[in-house]
């Protein structure tokens, strides 16, 4: 098969490196429990100016220093062997060669990597047969257009519901999911 694997929020922790650059920047100090919102600059008050200017000076650090969730580099490793894999993020194209160091500080390897911001183009041009993600826009947008998503369970995605839409909690029912598509794919 073909994976597409979102990064932010799906392979790693970035509502972390968020939470800690956005309240050493207002001076607020916001936490988990707080996060119920896929665009987590808004819980700020800001607007998409003043999110775009602390992501500019900032964005780098906030991508180095994401940590992975718990099992995903272990799983990636393995999809890795027997599938094709293409990481498809949204990160501007400013980012990607700390995107691309960090993946490899990781050893996540790879095929192909793509920084776009319509998904769904990009999986239907490349040919991703599921792509692994966290936005609730893409799982919306990909679902209907009939291609499989596997939902990384975040706050802000819970109420997704589609017969195109899998859950994942963690990459170990990452791993299930593919295999489960994987065999129907036979
Ligand atoms: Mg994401």
């Amino acid at each position: 098969m073909h994976i597409g694997i979102d990064l932010d929020n799906t392979v790693l922790d970035a509502t972390s490196a968020y939470l800690h650059c956005y309240n050493k920047v207002s001076g607020l100090e916001l936490t988990h429990e707080d996060v119920d919102d896929f665009y987590l600059y808004r819980l700020y008050g800001w607007d998409k100016t003043k999110r775009d200017e602390v992501y500019d000076s900032f964005g780098h650090d906030i991508h180095w220093n994401s940590v992975p969730f718990p099992m995903a580099v272990e799983v990636l490793q393995e999809l890795f062997k027997q599938h094709q894999i293409t990481i498809v993020t949204a990160r501007p194209q400013q980012f990607q060669n700390v995107t691309m160091a960090w993946l490899e500080k990781y050893q996540i390897d790879y095929h192909h990597i793509l920084l776009v911001e319509d998904k769904l183009q990009a999986c239907m041009h490349y040919g991703v047969d599921v792509l692994i993600d966290d936005a609730p826009h893409y799982a919306e947008e990909l679902a209907a257009a009939q291609k499989p998503v596997i939902l990384f369970d975040q706050p802000y995605n819970l109420s997704i519901a589609n017969d195109y839409v899998y859950r994942a909690m963690n990459w170990l029912e990452v791993k299930k999911q593919i295999d489960h598509l994987a065999s129907r794919c036979k």
